[in-house]
């Protein structure tokens, strides 16, 4: 029955013969994902009918019962909260994902975490069997037939914490500030419901419906959109009609095994455990192996006690994960991920002993971050099976994989890497073998113009804060400091550190290219980041970063010795020259063909390097970089939602301000917004 058809039918039928209803709602009504205007338009032209039903159920004075069933999200939640009761599954969940497309629930909706459904009363019975759910459902409501549910109906229900509406405000603001939480539809969200508990249902029902208009025609949701299409889009690789993700099939892969339980490795292991992989791991001597696979297996058992895993799920994950110390064990495996050192002969040994076990099919991935695939693969029988399996740290949390196809790659050791990656649930992008693939190759930009900033003036607390207050969770510095800035210097100098001490460069031209020796000479000062004592760029307690005047001195001191007169570097110059370094180096990429789209360039650095997402990503971000400024100053004025605010600019500054909770943030604005 189509959304018209309902409305009348609840108004005409149910008034004579019917003395209850019961509305099974599935999750094929809506579904997200299908496009900025698929769901504008939804928007403007389903919402109004849905509305109407919507009141219509509510204001029906026969019980009415929504059955859940599957996913009970977004609209669909939304239309259930309009029912007087609910029945789930077990295994229904719910939510409302609508803040992280860049809007907020608008038909009516609060915001609830899922876990929280059923201990907030949400929910009224809930069974355990899918076969049996409508039955036990309309059962349910044949009990309430000859009541009316009056006391049920949202409108009518009083928020229950509603007096310390306030205090909670200040509360998860505060918890947003600390996240650097930039997406207006998380703010948004939080205002409506805060409003909820002092206005009337009416009134915060106009708010909402503000709120929503305000996000709809804003440009981070037109990112957003961006970013869960571009998402979709980077699974759906394509060389031509013969041989893309839909022609190729993937090799099935019953067992694995992993090379190498570092940092990446146990991480790596982790995750083909979890898709139900069998994974045998290897690690260079026995005492090691021992000790990290009891590591990777404590990992495991505390996903299980945080919730994310079942138990069940972590008994299978850690019985499937076999310490094995001899590479003759690996005959019958069908995929191999290698993450030893990052050493080009260390590589290509691993490589020869897996050739020389491996059956002819098995897959061999390498999961380096930088070294040539062609090389690896110039060891291998077969260099067709030969592919990067680029994973980032955490290996079992990131989103994102990088799958680099070397010259000699197959398309079915392509469509067996990127299948593998969506089935761990990853944003799997598929790039081209140049030096750092698509997200270092930008990334070592980023850093040496940073390191060029400091040469000139700046100092990296404030080009940290720049950049945080773009909305990177953090700062290139900080970034460093917890990676380790002796890794980089590594990849830098070609030489551990250790090595190179007292025999110091302070070239600033190298290779006839600028050069900035002052992270060298950081590292060679002993300050490698957390590990050295929390001592790096800057100096940590508890894990939070201070200015170190130490370095501060470093700094002045390298600038005296080379006689550079340092100048003041405006906030403006350094965002415009951390992000437009990159973004050119992202133009190169595509120009070489490195990436197939500039949607995957920015689907790696949302996913791998903490982009903020509400920009859309480095390619989205330099295509709306030249009308940014009239659309944020023509979004501004728009901004009428606050009620203690009048819709001026300068109070939109102010309250964008307050909700950073940043006082940093006030000139960028007052500049955006001013222009
Ligand atoms: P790591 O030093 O933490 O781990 C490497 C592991 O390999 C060590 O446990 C070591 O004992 C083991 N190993 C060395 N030689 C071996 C051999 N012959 N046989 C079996 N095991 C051996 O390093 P990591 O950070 O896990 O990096 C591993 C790989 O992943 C590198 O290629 C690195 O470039 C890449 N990578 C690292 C990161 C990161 O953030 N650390 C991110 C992406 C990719």
């Amino acid at each position: 029955m189509n959304m018209i058809k309902l409305a009348n039918f609840l108004r005409v039928y149910v008034r004579f013969t019917i003395a209850v209803i019961v509305l099974c709602i599935s999750d094929d009504l809506f579904s997200y994902g299908e496009g900025e205007s698929g769901l504008t338009y939804r928007i403007s032209h389903a919402y109004p009918i849905i509305k109407k039903v919507i009141h219509a159920l509510e204001s029906c004075r026969k019980p009415v019962v929504a059955a859940l069933l599957e996913n009970a999200k977004g609209e669909h939640l939304e239309i259930a909260l309009s029912c007087h009761y609910r029945t789930a599954l077990k295994t229904t969940k719910f939510g409302l994902p609508q803040v992280k497309h860049g809007l907020i629930p608008g038909l009516g909706g609060n915001e609830f975490s899922t876990e929280m459904a059923i201990s907030i009363g949400l929910v009224d019975e809930v069974f355990s069997s899918s076969a049996e759910a409508v039955d036990r459902a309309v059962a349910f409501a044949h009990n309430l037939a000859g009541t009316f549910p009056e006391h049920r109906i949202l409108r009518n229900c009083f928020m229950k914490d509603a007096a310390k509406g306030e205090q909670l405000m200040t509360k998860y603001m505060s918890a947003l500030s600390t996240k650097n939480e930039k997406a207006w539809s998380v703010y948004m969200c939080l205002q409506t419901t805060y409003a909820a508990s002092f206005l009337s249902f009416e009134e915060g029902l106009k708010k909402e419906s503000e709120a929503l208009q305000f996000l709809i025609s804003s440009a981070q949701f037109r990112a957003l959109q961006y970013v869960n299409e571009s998402e979709i889009l980077a699974s759906r690789w394509k060389f031509s009609d013969k041989f893309n993700y839909q022609t190729v099939e993937p090799v099935q892969v019953r067992k694995a095994a992993v090379i190498g339980l570092g940092t990446m490795g146990s991480g790596i292991a982790i995750a083909v455990a979890r898709i139900g992989i069998p994974v045998y791991v290897m690690e260079f001597n026995e005492a090691v192996l021992k000790e990290r696979a009891e590591l990777i297996y404590s990992t495991i058992r505390r996903m299980s006690l945080r919730k994310e895993i079942t138990e069940t799920m972590c008994n299978s994950m850690i019985s499937g994960i076999v310490p094995i110390s001899d590479y003759s064990m690996l005959k019958d495996v069908d995929l191999v991920i290698e993450a030893v050192f990052e050493l080009i002969s260390l590589k290509k040994e691993v490589f020869s002993n897996l050739n020389a076990v491996c059956k002819s099919t098995a897959i061999l991935a390498s999961n380096t971050s930088q070294l040539d695939i062609d090389d690896i693969a110039s060891v291998a029988r077969d260099p067709g099976k030969v592919v990067g399996m680029h994973f980032f740290a955490p290996s079992h949390r990131m989103k994102l994989l990088e799958n680099v196809y070397g010259t000699y790659t197959s398309y079915q050791t392509i469509s067996t890497a990127m299948h593998i990656g969506s089935l761990m649930g990853k944003v799997s992008v598929l790039v081209g073998n140049c030096h750092g693939f698509v997200g270092n190759r930008m990334y070592l930009h980023y850093m040496t113009e940073s390191d060029f900033l400091l040469e000139e003036g700046a100092y990296p607390e404030q080009i940290d804060t720049t950049l945080k207050e773009f909305g990177f969770t953090k700062g290139r510095f900080e970034v460093a400091d917890l990676s380790g800035n002796d890794v980089i210097y590594t990849v830098r100098n070609g030489t551990h550190p250790q090595k190179k001490h007292g025999k110091r460069h302070r070239e600033r031209v190298r290779n006839g290219i600028r050069y900035c020796p002052l992270a060298d000479i950081l590292v060679e000062s002993g300050r490698y980041g957390h590990k050295t004592d929390g001592k790096g760029w800057f100096k940590y307690v508890d894990r939070v970063p201070y200015v170190d005047e130490n370095i501060t001195q470093m700094i002045k001191s390298y600038r005296e010795s080379h006689d550079i007169t340092p100048r003041t570097i405006h906030f403006e110059e350094v965002l415009h020259r951390m992000l437009y370094c990159m973004i050119n180096e992202g133009f190169k990429i595509l120009e070489e063909g490195m990436a197939s789209s500039p949607n995957d360039i920015d689907m790696v650095w949302l996913h791998g390097y903490g982009w903020p997402k509400s920009t859309g990503g480095p390619m989205y971000y330099a295509f709306t970089v030249e009308t940014k400024k009239q659309m944020v100053a023509s979004e501004c004025k728009k901004f009428k939602f606050c009620h203690t605010w009048q819709p001026s600019v300068q109070n939109a500054i102010l309250m964008l301000s307050a909700l950073t909770k940043d006082a940093t943030a006030l000139p960028t604005l007052i500049h955006l917004f001013s222009e």
